[in-house]
């Protein structure tokens, strides 16, 4: 009994919002969301994700002429109850006065579904939301991620066609929210639903996203797999956006970029390029006795555990990041020799 809704493809078709104050939230956007895909919209406070998100729940209006569509049918003027939507927010939105079973089965009973009915759904929603112990409990003697295991059980209780969650992880604590992620992930791949997250949290939009909307004053700044945005990124924004980028300045030429810390092999520079971008994993710490391609002293190290992160001064406005796995203590000022891969470089 755990099947949903038939998943619906969801699409914006030039869905711009202006606010009655006049704030100019969304640029005209087109959007095309596959049945049973998980994207995130994922991008800085203020760029407009709640905004798209609650035009496509229904909560929100387009301007004129922007059109939301559900499985090619229609849907913009269509309120957010028929248009059988799942919700989760970062305040949980529950109702205080009621137990948990009652939240969880909600919906159901102002559908009118008959309550062996209900009270069968609400079980099973607790046990995928691992919470069945608090089924008798009031919402205010619960934890903040106890609410949110409820709010999610509510929102699927009754079977939405698609399921859109903003920034529920936000109001957690790292711990709790990297558990909860997990259980979300795996909660939309078992029920095949369509859903749609919205976050800020990059790490949070690479592990759930089967394709991540970069979004950046009202626009897409990039639409793709996960690997692709943080491997390719379209824009500067994207890639400063997402992970850490490390950057050099110099001047390409016969299949090498010169700067000041020395000479990166790269057949590919392109003649034009006086600016190089690459991730942390594609530099690391020579051995002794290596050729190395840039030279650097140690500007700081953190010892993290499983890896050291280090800052590596090579003469730039901002030092290197480099990730090593060394088993060794990197000093204060130390020389260093550096090994890019040039596979990781990128021109912006
Ligand atoms: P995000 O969710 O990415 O943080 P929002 O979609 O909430 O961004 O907001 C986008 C922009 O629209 C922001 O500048 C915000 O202040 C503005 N905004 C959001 N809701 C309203 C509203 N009801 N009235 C006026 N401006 C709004
Ligand atoms: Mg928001």
């Amino acid at each position: 009994m755990t099947e949903t809704g038939k998943p619906v493809s969801i699409a914006l078709a030039n869905c711009a919002k202006t606010f009655a104050d006049g704030t100019r939230a969304l640029e005209p956007l087109d959007l095309a969301i596959h049945a049973g895909e998980t994207v995130v919209f994922l991008g800085p406070s203020g760029c407009g994700k709640t905004t798209t998100l609650r035009i496509i729940a229904g909560l929100e209006e387009p301007d004129a002429g922007g059109k939301v569509l559900f499985d090619g049918v229609d849907v913009t003027h269509l309120p957010i109850e028929q248009r059988n939507v799942g919700m989760v927010f970062q305040s949980y939105a529950l109702f205080p006065n009621m137990t948990v079973a009652g939240n969880v089965g909600y919906g159901l009973r102002i559908r009118k579904v008959p309550d062996a009915q209900v009270k069968a759904r609400v079980s099973e929603m607790l046990a995928m939301m691992q919470i069945t112990r608090l089924a008798d409990r009031r919402i205010d003697q619960l934890s903040g991620g106890q609410r949110q295991r409820v709010a999610l059980a509510r929102a699927i209780a009754v079977r939405p066609r698609a399921l859109l969650l903003d920034e529920p992880l936000t109001a957690l604590d790292a711990k709790l929210r990297d558990t909860l992620r997990l259980d979300i992930d795996s909660l939309l791949r078992s029920l095949g639903i369509t859903a749609i997250y919205v976050t800020h949290d990059q790490a949070e939009a690479m592990a759930l996203g089967d394709r991540i909307v970069v979004m950046e004053h009202g626009r897409v700044a990039q639409i793709g797999k996960p690997r692709e945005i943080y491997q390719r990124p379209a824009t500067r924004f994207v890639a400063d956006f997402i992970g850490t980028m490390n950057r050099l300045t110099g001047a390409a030429g016969n299949g090498v970029f010169r700067c000041k810390a020395g000479i990166v092999p790269w057949a590919e520079a392109p003649a034009t390029a006086t600016e190089i971008l690459f991730r942390p994993e594609d530099i690391r710490v020579a051995e002794s006795g290596e050729a190395a391609n840039l030279q650097g002293k140690v500007a700081s190290a953190f010892f993290l555990g499983d890896r050291t992160r280090l800052f590596v001064d090579v003469g730039e406005e901002k030092p290197l990041v480099i990730e090593s796995t060394a088993r060794r203590d990197f000093q204060h000022g130390e020389a260093v020799g550096l090994a890019i891969d040039p596979r990781g470089l990128l021109v912006l």
